[in-house]
């Protein structure tokens, strides 16, 4: 894992420790997110399906709602990790969610071989805006 600095080395640590609480009992695809505030504080979330597979959440988005209603205003950063070979690069509706309440926050993707480094207008140009 190539070092970058010490919160993204942070963020990765948690992530990975929040994905082992995945509920996945359909995919077995397990993801961990770890977000950090610009306060220094680290919300986490992981992926948990459900048997209605409409109502799964995903982990990032999970790590976001946790954060906003906790109060938190700014996202600095964003990390994903995956049990899968590649990169997994957050579903539409979480990109429409980071729009939303993480707008100017890093996104980091953790995969096999590094650190991938997004903003959320790479990942989600044109996105709605009510
Ligand atoms: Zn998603």
């Amino acid at each position: 894992m190539p070092k970058i600095n010490d919160y993204v080395e942070r963020l990765y640590r948690e992530a990975v420790k929040a994905m082992k609480n995945a509920i996945v009992p359909y995919s077995g695809f397990r993801v961990g997110a770890a977000l950090l505030t610009t306060e220094h504080k680290v919300y986490t979330g992981c992926n948990i399906e459900n048997p209605s597979l409409m109502l799964s959440e995903c982990a990032e988005r999970v790590a976001i709602l946790k954060a906003v209603s906790d109060g938190v205003k700014d996202v600095r950063a964003i990390m994903i990790v995956s049990g899968m070979e590649g990169y997994c690069h957050p579903c539409g509706s979480c990109r429409q969610i980071i729009y939303e309440f993480a707008r100017d926050a890093e996104i980091f993707i953790a995969g096999k071989k590094g650190i991938r480094k997004y903003s959320i207008e790479e990942l989600l140009p044109h996105a709605f805006k009510a």
